[in-house]
């Protein structure tokens, strides 16, 4: 069988049986060698590791344990693709040899994250071993321990990996065969991309929540991400802490890959909303960049412009109930500055763009979700 069919879409030959099972011959002799005397813990992530975690274990001679792991997200914290939660670990890895066993490693966060939450378990070590790699798309610096085949940037299926949770049981792996390869990109071609845009205290957040429960849109705020970034007390998060309690914006570099993950980890959705991004000229150049890499781009960017008067006001207000550290006079009064200074020039860029849209953000909210509504029907 060369060609199959996965829900509406066909799949090719990429990869038998055989050539998989040479490669995983090869990476369990190398395990066998390299841990001998280790006892080392496998950590297979559920569930597109299942296949391959079983043929290579039971190709791996030495004494080990094994363990199966999965990654959930969040409760209602659906806008950050890059909070989620490890399951089904109960074993202590203290002084232990960790081996994790993945199916594919593409941009590398999911596996960073991962590590990081590994290592606070002070394990001797962690190795990776991923069955797939695509060394094109890898965007953070990982050592890949062991990888039994690298491929190249096609959307595939089969031994293990779904296309819309089907197609794990085939034994060999096939990739998509029309023009329009990678499921994702098509669903996002036909995704609004819409900026909300304002100042600190200017009603993103709130008009977002409204928009989300009306149409079926994903939200990013970059301020939340950075925000559980803190709570969790993780590397990202101690880096963004200097800045925001200072009133500052985290440097664009850092700014555009999470980004970029939080949005290529959305499902099928109407929409995006952008709340807090771009607060830059280059994170709007890196937006574009980004989308049309995915053949999209941004739909409308919404303005809501309220008097700085009035944001100092209701910021201070929030200020006694939200817990925010940068929701004090000092502070407030910095980002309003920064504000001004580096994000308020995106309104020409987007007017030059042709995707300007002025609201009036001052007033009643109903009326001001109407004329945001308004604009999105246009
Ligand atoms: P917000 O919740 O959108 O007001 O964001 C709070 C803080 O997070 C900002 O003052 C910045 O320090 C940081 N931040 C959020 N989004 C960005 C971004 N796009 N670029 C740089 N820094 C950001």
């Amino acid at each position: 069988m060369t060609t199959i069919q996965v829900k509406d879409r066909e799949f090719s030959m990429f990869l038998s049986q055989a050539q998989i099972l040479e490669q995983v011959d090869r990476v369990a002799l190398s395990l066998s060698q390299d841990l001998a005397g280790k006892d080392p813990i496998f950590l297979c992530v559920l569930n597109g590791s299942f296949m391959f975690a079983s043929d290579l274990l039971k190709r791996v001679t030495i004494p080990c344990e094994i363990s199966f792991v999965k990654f959930s997200s969040y409760q209602g914290l659906s806008s950050t693709g890059k909070l989620k939660e490890l399951i089904g670990l109960n074993q202590s890895l203290e002084g232990r040899t960790v081996v994790i066993v993945e199916d594919l490693v593409d941009t590398g966060f999911t596996m960073q994250q991962m590590v990081q939450k590994l290592q606070a378990m002070n394990p001797a070590e962690i190795r990776i071993c991923t069955m797939l790699l695509k060394p094109g798309k890898l965007q953070v610096p990982l050592t890949i321990d062991y990888c039994a085949l690298e491929i190249p940037n096609e959307f595939i299926v089969g031994y293990g990996l779904d296309y819309d949770g089907f197609g794990r049981n085939y034994p060999n792996i096939y990739q998509v065969v029309e023009k329009e390869k990678n499921n994702s990109d098509i669903e996002k071609r036909k995704m609004k991309n819409i900026v909300l845009f304002g100042a600190p205290g200017s009603g993103k957040g709130t008009q977002s929540d409204r928009l989300v429960a009306k149409y079926n849109y994903q939200h990013i705020s970059t301020g939340d991400v950075l925000r559980n970034e803190i709570k969790n007390g993780t590397e990202l998060g101690k880096t963004a802490k200097g800045y925001i309690d200072n009133g500052q914006l985290i440097p664009d570099e850092l700014m555009v890959s999470i980004l970029a993950n939080v949005y290529d980890s959305f499902g099928k959705c109407e929409g995006v909303i952008f709340d807090g991004f771009p607060r830059t000229i280059p994170q709007a150049e890196a937006l574009k960049i980004m989308l049309s890499n995915r053949g999209t781009d941004v739909t409308e960017m919404i303005d809501l412009d309220v008097p700085e008067d009035e944001l100092m006001a209701r910021l201070i207000n929030r200020g006694k109930t939200s817990g925010r550290a940068d929701d004090n006079e000092e502070t407030i009064k910095k980002r309003l500055a920064v504000y001004n200074e580096q994000t308020s020039p995106l309104k020409i860029w987007y007017q030059e763009d042709g995707k300007y849209n002025h609201i009036n953000g001052l007033g009643d909210m109903e009326t001001i979700f109407n004329d945001i509504c308004a604009v999105l029907e246009k």
